[in-house]
C-alpha cells in the first residue's frame, strides 16, 4: 500500500486524496481583471506560473478560470442553489459511478483505464476530430486527453444529462453509453 510521505513531517498521507488548489493569474492578481490594472510583466507572469510544473498541472483533472465577482453581483446575489441540493446531485452520480463499476476494483471515473473509457464514454466523429485539434494545437499529453474524457462523464452524471455537450468539456463532445 502505498502513500503519499512527507519525510520532514514523518507523515503518511493516503495515495487517493484530492488535491484542490488555488493560485493568483500573476503576482499581483490583478491579470484579467476590468477593473484594475496588471503591472507585472510577461516575464514575471511567466515566471510566476513556472513556479507549477508542467507535469503537475498535467495531473491536475480540472483547471478554472474564476473571474472577480463585483461588488454589486455579491449584494445582489438572491436564490442561489443550496449545497444540501448540489451534494445531493453529486451523490446520484456517485451511486451511479458505484452500479457502473460493480464487480470491478474501481469505484469512480478517475480509476477508469484507457479500456474502460471505450466501453464508456464513446466520441462522436466530429467531437474525436475537435479534441484531435485541440490536443496538436495545445500539445496535451495521453494524460490530459483521458482526463477530458473522465472529467466529461462526470459532468454528464452531474448535470443529469446523457449526452456531453460541447460546452460541458470545452473541447469533446462524447456520448455517455453507461
Ligand atoms: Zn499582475
Amino acid at each position: 500500500m502505498g502513500g503519499l510521505i512527507t519525510p520532514r513531517l514523518r507523515e503518511t498521507y493516503p495515495p487517493n486524496g484530492m488535491l484542490v488548489a488555488t493560485m493568483n493569474p500573476c503576482p499581483c492578481g490583478s491579470q484579467g481583471d476590468p477593473s484594475k490594472e496588471c503591472t507585472c510583466s510577461a516575464l514575471q507572469i511567466q515566471r510566476y506560473r513556472a513556479r507549477i510544473s508542467g507535469p503537475l498541472l498535467d495531473r491536475i483533472d480540472i483547471q478554472v478560470g474564476v473571474p472577480v465577482v463585483r461588488y454589486k453581483e455579491l449584494a445582489t446575489i438572491t436564490d442561489s442553489e443550496s449545497s444540501g441540493t448540489i451534494r445531493d446531485r453529486v451523490d446520484r452520480a456517485r451511486q451511479m459511478q458505484l452500479q457502473r463499476f460493480h464487480g470491478r476494483k474501481i469505484y469512480c471515473n478517475a480509476q477508469m483505464a484507457a479500456r474502460d473509457l471505450k466501453k464508456f464514454c464513446t466520441t462522436e466523429p466530429a467531437a474525436e476530430q475537435l479534441l484531435e485539434r485541440a490536443m496538436v494545437k495545445l500539445g496535451l499529453s495521453a494524460r490530459a486527453y483521458t482526463r477530458i474524457l473522465k472529467v466529461a462523464i462526470a459532468s454528464c452524471r452531474i448535470t443529469g444529462t446523457s449526452f456531453c455537450g460541447p460546452s460541458v468539456t470545452g473541447t469533446c463532445k462524447p456520448s455517455c453509453t453507461a
